[in-house]
């Protein structure tokens, strides 16, 4: 057993708003700068559609990712002939409109005109070649609260019963924050030629080396999530850095300080780095299970002891016992993990959503009202489009978590009520009154405390010529390129 730790963010669906607050924030402190114009690290998409940059998740056109090639993973676009190949050329990679151009209005024109017959307008402008923009094609959301759903929307590569969006009753939509997942098994690491990009054995933040990267973009091609983006004015790629000056001060990231919703989780993890692979090479049904059984119990002794061992540090163990992180993701199993089939094994996780009606037809409300468990197909999300989207499609596991949420809005309805509760429903989804309770309170009153639990970095508890001279973790030891 190789325990590490690792610094993880959850995501509520159910509470996003998509007032994009999270994004500004990010833009404001790290992407407001030259060539970084067209970058969101934090961005939130309407789904079902087409997201940014347009069709991340198809990996037909994008190439991203890991593929299971006998018994072990290969990266999707790369063996050794197409690396050399491609040194020079990446056909994998997005183009800018796939983004968008980004643009900005010339303000200066409505106080700077001269006088004339005509009111003076604020005319867009690119901001990568500063030539006028007549008409503006696209935006970090272009597909915002459905606009133009019969085309983005009907893209969307998850949406297999394409009808629900052919009639206004059946039409459902939700917001999808996304971040870097700083994945355990980071194909952007894995596939870069410079070896600038690592994860840190501290708290497994996946970092760039601005020194070392080179600009050949083999990062942004192999990231299947497409959160790796490149500088046209340095040179270099660039991403989310998880806030990692905050984090190391005990702060949350500036996306979950600032969140409206207040759907953000963040907490520790820990985790067998020596099952990484494994988990990764599992059959698609199987990935969510297998990413939860490298989750390790933070409460248990041998666990603990192994951590030590490894340099983590007595402050970042409390951490992972208090984590809502672990609450959500391993012992309730309500939070999964996005798009598992990428196989990178990404460390964002997302609460599947119920709103913004519980239901497109049927008697549900009435069912609810008698405290009853309505049947999983009446709900307004279709359960294969959260599959596709967080479960590898296995259908069960989103049921399983639908269920307890439902249970919990049954219990917590009639408690609030002042009706007599039934606990029938939250057995029914495996739960009992003091699990939902702590749910409860997790998902409306937490604190700020109690949603983001990040221990502060202890630098010189940490021994980095013992980390050399493991020369890395994971699957990333063969590369080296964990640090
Ligand atoms: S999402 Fe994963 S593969 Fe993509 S940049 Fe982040 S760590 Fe790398
Ligand atoms: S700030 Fe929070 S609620 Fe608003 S869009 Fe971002 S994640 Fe959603």
């Amino acid at each position: 057993m190789d325990v590490r730790a690792q610094i993880v963010m959850v995501f509520n669906l159910d509470k996003c708003i998509g007032c994009h607050t999270c994004s500004i924030s990010c833009k404001n402190i790290w992407t407001d700068r030259k060539g970084a114009e067209y970058m969101w690290w934090n961005n939130v998409e309407t789904k079902p559609g087409v997201g940014y940059p347009r069709h991340w998740e198809n990996q037909e056109r994008f190439k991203g990712g890991w593929v299971v090639d006998g018994k072990s993973l290969k990266l999707k676009a790369m063996g050794k002939g197409p690396t050399l190949l491609n040194m020079f050329f990446q056909p994998n990679l997005p183009k800018i409109e796939e983004y968008y151009e980004p643009f900005d209005f010339d303000y200066g024109n409505l106080a700077g005109a001269k006088a004339g017959d005509d009111q003076p307008t604020a005319r867009a402008f690119s901001q990568i070649s500063g030539k006028p923009i007549e008409e503006i094609q696209g935006g970090p959301n272009w597909d915002d609260d459905l606009s133009g759903s019969q085309i983005y929307a009907a893209q969307d590569p998850n949406l297999q019963e394409k009808q629900v969006i052919d009639s206004y009753a059946s039409m459902f939509m939700q917001y999808l924050p996304r971040i870097c997942n700083h994945c355990l098994n980071p194909a952007c690491a894995a596939s870069c030629p410079s070896r600038a990009i690592y994860k840190r054995g501290e708290d497994g933040i996946v970092l760039v080396d601005q020194e070392v990267c080179k600009g050949w973009r083999f990062c942004t091609s192999a990231c299947p999530y497409k959160k790796v983006y490149f500088n046209w004015d340095s040179g270099k790629a660039e991403k989310c850095i998880f806030c990692y000056p905050r984090v190391e001060g005990g702060q949350c990231n500036a996306c979950a300080h600032s969140c409206v919703g207040r759907i953000r989780y963040v907490g520790v993890l820990l985790y067998d780095a020596d099952g990484v692979e494994g988990a990764a090479l599992k059959g698609d049904a199987e990935l969510v299970q297998a990413h939860r059984n490298l989750i390790l119990d933070p409460r248990d002794p041998a666990v603990r002891a192994a951590a030590k061992k490894n340099g983590i540090s007595e402050r970042w163990l409390d951490a992972a016992e208090k984590s809502p992180v672990y609450t959500l993701v391993k012992e309730f199993g309500l939070a999964l993990p996005l798009h598992p089939e990428f196989r990178t094994v990404p460390m964002a996780y997302y609460i599947p959503s119920l709103s913004p009606v519980l239901s497109t037809w049927g008697d549900t409300h009435k069912l609810l009202e008698h405290g009853m468990i309505p049947a999983l197909e009446t709900l307004r999300v279709p359960v294969g489009y959260l599959a596709s989207i967080l479960s590898g499609g296995n259908r069960e596991v989103i049921e399983e978590a639908l269920k307890k949420l439902i249970a919990l809005r049954v219990f917590m309805r009639s408690a609030n009520l002042k009706k007599e509760s039934d606990s029938a429903a939250l057995a029914e989804a495996g739960l009992d009154a003091a699990a939902a309770k702590r749910l409860y309170r997790l998902f409306t009153l937490a604190s700020y405390d109690e949603r983001n639990v990040i221990p502060p970095q202890q630098r010189e508890e940490q021994d980095p010529e013992r980390r050399k001279q493991q020369g890395g973790f994971g699957i990333l030891k063969k590369t080296g390129r964990g640090r």
